[in-house]
């Protein structure tokens, strides 16, 4: 199969709704990282994103939607939901619910609850309301490695595989959507940290005269494969450490969080900066295009620091991502 990669005018925006409607998939951007977008509607769509990702059918699928209205169509809101959809949408927020009769099996996996989101990316928002249909939409990029935030990262991992990319550029966060589980609205359940912090959700819950808790321990039947220890992985095992030391082997790339003022450090090859000035933001936004940059040198080991203490809810999503990265791999 042929790639092609589509700039966003408006005539290819249209051809690229017609094919996801007709059951076709299209890697497309969102603020958090390119998805690999199909209609939510049609399991035999869907089945092709587990086929070009290589994805177990057992990790579920975040369905993208325009609004909460459209949200409603697919799953049981509760007052807590809608509170935090209109707080938060569109945004880096997926909410886990209990889903309508409408929604195949192949997404959730068989479970009794969808995650949804509305993407603030305006190309995503674009081909949402072009397509009329909701977009299951995983990271578009192999099962397991590192996600993609350009559309050449989609290529890198998934060209001859998917009939077509949509580029929009680099994503403006960088790292994946928070994921909370509100089936049960006073007792909230952070799957996977992302842009909004717990604190944030909390905060919004408050406002409008909801008490809530908000843990992180998946409830046993969970099935969410983005929390496996090990996903978002390069090839080259990785291990993470507070404070990197800039010299040593040639043959260990480093990843700092911050950029180095000394010289040594600016003119060594092995040496890689997740932000220049010091932010979080920065660091999100780069981190899986150094990642991909680093594991492309074929160095024998990496070595990154963590995002420090105070990073904020994007620190506390760059390390989630980072431990996983490093994490021991189940099979060779
Ligand atoms: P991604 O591959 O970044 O799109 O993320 C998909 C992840 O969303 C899965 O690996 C799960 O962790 C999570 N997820 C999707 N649907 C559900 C659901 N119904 N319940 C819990 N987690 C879900
Ligand atoms: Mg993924």
């Amino acid at each position: 199969m042929k790639t092609r990669v589509h700039p966003p005018t408006p005539a290819a925006l249209r051809r690229l709704a017609a094919a996801l409607r007709g059951g076709e998939l299209v890697a497309l951007p969102t603020e958090t990282v390119y998805g690999l977008a199909a209609n939510a509607l049609d399991a035999r769509a869907c089945r092709k994103i587990f086929t070009a990702k290589r994805r177990p059918a057992n990790d579920p699928l975040i369905v993208h939607v325009t609004d909460l209205r459209a949200a409603e169509q697919l799953a049981e809101f509760n007052d807590a939901a809608r509170i935090l959809a209109r707080a938060f949408w569109p945004g880096p927020l997926s909410l886990v619910l209990p889903k309508r009769p409408g929604v195949p099996a192949i997404v959730t996996s068989g479970q009794a609850t969808v995650a949804l989101r509305s993407p603030a990316h305006p190309l995503a928002r674009r081909i949402l309301r072009l397509a009329r249909v909701p977009l299951a939409a995983p990271s578009a990029n192999p099962f397991g490695y590192v996600s993609p935030t350009t559309a050449a990262h989609v290529l890198d991992g998934l060209a001859g595989r998917i009939p077509h990319v949509l580029d929009g550029g680099a994503c403006a966060v960088g790292v994946e959507s928070t994921i909370v589980d509100v089936t049960d609205p006073r007792r909230l359940i952070v799957l996977r940290p992302g842009a909004i912090s717990a604190r944030e959700l909390r905060n919004a819950l408050a406002q409008r005269g909801e008490s809530v808790t908000v843990g992180s321990k998946p409830r046993e039947q969970t099935l969410a494969p983005g929390l496996l220890d090990q996903h978002y992985s390069p090839h080259t095992p990785l291990n993470l450490v507070a404070h990197a030391k800039p010299k040593g082997d040639p043959n260990v790339g480093v990843i700092f969080w911050r950029k180095r003022r000394s010289r040594a450090a600016r003119a060594a090859t092995n040496q890689f900066v997740l932000t220049e000035s010091g932010s979080a933001t920065e660091a999100a936004r780069t981190l899986y295009a150094v990642l991909r940059a680093a594991d492309a040198r074929g160095f024998a080991a990496l070595v990154c620091e963590k995002a420090p203490a105070g990073a904020g809810a994007l620190g506390e999503a760059i390390n989630d991502r980072l431990r996983r990265a490093a994490g021991k791999r189940r099979r060779g």
